[in-house]
């Protein structure tokens, strides 16, 4: 196998356990790689440090697999990764009865560049590493076998993989394209995933938990949903029990996919719903000059600051939608506030959120932090995985 030796002084966070190795980091390559190809990565005195996939065309020049000098990495080994990953998720009771989970969590579950979300029967799996496009075969056999799904759609086609140097790749892997619509039941809602056109891997499951909770507090209000894809808070806040439902959204396909959403539960009352295809800034803005008023509003827009380097003009844009959001609730009124963005930590979220408030001139306070559900967990090691947060605020 060939080795990578890092220069002196440069294994501190694998020995934290961390599992990007950076160009930056690496002395030498002894021996040849391939991308995808496994590397043992030494210290410069030799020592044994990981294995890693190795990727010469990142900046991450190599993701560990492993710190265990004694485990190889083949087929057994990601059997052994995705069966604990799958057991995590079935141990949890509050993920039971739930058909949409996020099953393979990229670093956060040792499988770095490897993510792989449940809907029903149907996984959706996305490479977006060098070493998960290597092991591809090994990890559809692996998932095939720890949950018995009889399809496995690949969508690995985010932008992502270009820093990897991979080209997007889509297709089915395993079974063919179910014959009708794709749809799960999420606390008592029935939603449309759609695998091949839809986005991520065809929905937003880190959210499951919050939209929960907006529904839970939903009852009697006027909801304002901003970003609103296809419908999922909007869809909780209708079964909890709002009085209106105005849902924006710049995607045309997915507020048709909203639609048809409102229409497959017969017990929600699709009148109390308004869809607006619009931009979220300039709808804000119309809002209030029409005065109109909320009692509840979600914010949960794109990702505005994919990495640190983004985080200026992010911060402008946050501030901006929440100093909108601040005016636009009546008193008592409930603000659901998100970022998703890594490159925005959650001590500046907040901060963020407190200068909206103060330049709203509200007075506001925090009732809860909000994150992803446990489906989405995070490695105490790779504490970049905390990629959603949210707050939820009272004014
Ligand atoms: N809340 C959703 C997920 C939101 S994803 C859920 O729970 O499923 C972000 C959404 O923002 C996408 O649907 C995208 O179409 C939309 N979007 C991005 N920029 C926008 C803009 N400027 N105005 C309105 N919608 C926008």
């Amino acid at each position: 196998m060939s080795q990578l030796i890092l220069f002196p002084g440069k294994k501190r966070s694998l020995l934290r356990r961390h599992p990007w190795i950076f160009a930056g980091s690496v002395g030498r390559l002894k021996g040849k790689a391939r991308p995808g190809d496994t590397v043992e990565v030494l210290a410069d005195d030799g020592k044994f440090l990981a294995r890693a996939a190795y990727s010469p065309d990142s900046q991450i020049r190599a993701r560990v697999w492993t710190f265990n000098e004694n485990e190889t990495i083949d087929d057994v080994f990601f059997k052994r990764r995705i069966a604990e990953a799958v057991a995590r998720r079935r141990n949890l009771p509050e993920l039971k009865n739930e058909e949409g989970v996020r099953l393979l969590h990229g670093e956060s579950d040792g499988l770095p560049g490897v993510v792989c979300d449940q809907y029903g029967d149907t996984l959706s799996l996305q490479l977006t590493s060098a070493g998960g496009e290597k092991w591809r075969k090994a990890i559809v056999n692996a998932l095939v076998q720890a949950t018995g799904c009889s399809r496995i759609y690949e969508r690995s086609d985010s932008d992502v993989r270009r820093l990897e140097g991979l080209e997007p790749v889509t297709g089915w892997l395993h079974g063919e394209a179910p014959a009708g619509d794709l749809s799960i039941m999420e606390n008592g809602v029935r939603l449309l995933v759609d695998v091949v056109g839809g986005h991520k891997t065809g929905f937003y499951l880190d959210q499951r938990e919050n939209r929960l909770l907006t529904g839970a507090l939903a009852a009697g209000k006027s909801v304002l949903n901003c970003f609103c894809y296809t419908g999922g808070f909007s869809l909780q806040a209708l079964a909890g029990g709002a009085a209106s439902v105005l849902s924006i959204d710049s995607s045309g396909p997915a507020l048709e996919t909203a639609k048809r959403n409102v229409a497959l539960n017969p017990q929600l009352d699709a009148a109390r719903a308004e869809w607006w295809e619009a931009d979220v800034f300039t709808a804000l803005r119309e809002l209030r000059k029409a005065e109109r008023k909320f009692d509840l509003i979600v914010l949960d827009p794109p990702k505005f600051a994919p990495s640190a380097a983004h985080a200026d003009r992010a911060a402008r844009a946050y501030k901006d939608i929440n100093l909108l959001g601040f005016r636009l609730l009546n008193p008592g009124g409930l603000l659901f506030t998100y970022s998703c963005s890594g490159g925005i930590g959650n001590e500046l979220f907040q901060k963020i959120i407190a200068g909206a408030a103060l330049d709203a001139g509200v007075d506001a306070r925090i009732l809860r932090h909000l994150a992803a559900g446990p489906d989405h967990p995070i490695a105490l090691a790779v504490p970049e995985g905390e990629y959603l947060k949210g707050l939820l605020c009272q004014v």
